[in-house]
């Protein structure tokens, strides 16, 4: 086993450790609508004017427990092979960023659903539906690198520390970061996380801005600088239909994204077409997820 299969196994690992951990959340399986044990956090607000700044190793412990989460209610994607080459892909953009004081992990998501979605503490997931609508490895980095932007510029963090109520109780609980009461908050909190990121999504500036960050990091990792816009396109007429997948709910209309990353492109003058997009060996790896024609 490589030490990168190994990492990822032992990561794996941890998460449904700390999983089983925190007891027994249902299978809701492939829909990828709000799970119903979330939907009560929607609503849920205290104002208690206080406010903190999350540390990194706090940062860790929530982005732990809403991947757990997360993998809870979805269920990982069980092939090991594709799981090392996501995160291959994934940390070769990763390496672009400023921000390396924390480890990137990739994890694909057992949901026919297009989605992507990246918790606190670099833990970075892409469904089983939006691999396969890529079409070769630079739009899967286009994607991929989107998320770590979102990590790099710690955009769920700071909605963490803006709500008040959830920042004050946090910080309290915090003083004892061993103790139960530090590991209920975490439970409690990442439930509001996963509302946001999967209910309500960031604003608008921060998407436009994992945009930016994740054509730059894709650019700068070798890739063509168009992935993230050709897989938008197909994104949008994927979703023309009834349905409205979950990148669309909760991110900017494709139009305008691709406006802006096209301005990027032109004004960086990114616009080489001699870079390869590795449609290849994304093939060889990505195949049995494609429909049989
Ligand atoms: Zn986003």
């Amino acid at each position: 086993m490589s030490r990168r299969s190994l990492r990822t196994g032992l990561w794996a690992a941890q998460l449904v450790a700390v999983f089983s951990l925190l007891g027994a959340a249902q299978p809701a399986r492939a829909q990828f609508h709000l799970p119903k044990g979330l939907q009560k956090y929607a609503q849920k607000a205290e104002d208690i004017h206080k406010s903190m700044t999350i540390t990194v190793d706090q940062e860790k412990d929530i982005g732990r427990e809403v991947a757990a989460k997360l993998i809870g209610y979805y269920h990982l994607y069980n092939n090991p092979a594709l799981a090392q080459y996501v995160n291959l892909v994934g940390e070769t953009v990763a390496a672009q960023s400023p921000r390396q004081d924390i480890q990137y992990h990739f994890a694909i998501l057992d949901s026919d659903d297009i989605n992507a979605v990246s918790a606190p503490g670099g833990f970075i997931f892409i469904t089983r539906g939006a691999l396969a609508l890529c079409d070769d490895e630079s739009e899967l980095a286009g994607v991929l690198a989107h998320e770590v932007a979102h990590v790099t510029d710690k955009h769920v963090v700071k909605v963490i520390e803006r709500d008040k109520g959830m920042a004050a109780g946090f910080q309290e609980a915090s003083t004892h970061m061993q103790s139960d009461k530090y590991k209920q908050m975490l439970q409690n909190m990442s439930k509001n996380v996963l509302v946001n990121l999967l209910d309500h999504g960031l604003a608008p500036a921060d998407e436009y801005d994992a945009d930016e960050k994740g054509v730059m990091f894709a650019h700068a990792a070798g890739y063509p600088a168009d992935g993230l816009e050709r897989f938008l396109i197909k994104m949008g007429e994927a979703t023309k239909g009834n349905e409205v997948p979950y990148w669309s709910k909760t991110h900017p209309p494709v139009a305008d994204r691709n406006t802006r990353i096209q301005q990027e492109i032109t004004s960086q003058g990114w616009q080489d077409q001699n870079r390869p997009r590795l449609a290849e060996r994304f093939e060889m790896v990505v195949a049995a997820l494609k429909p049989k024609s």
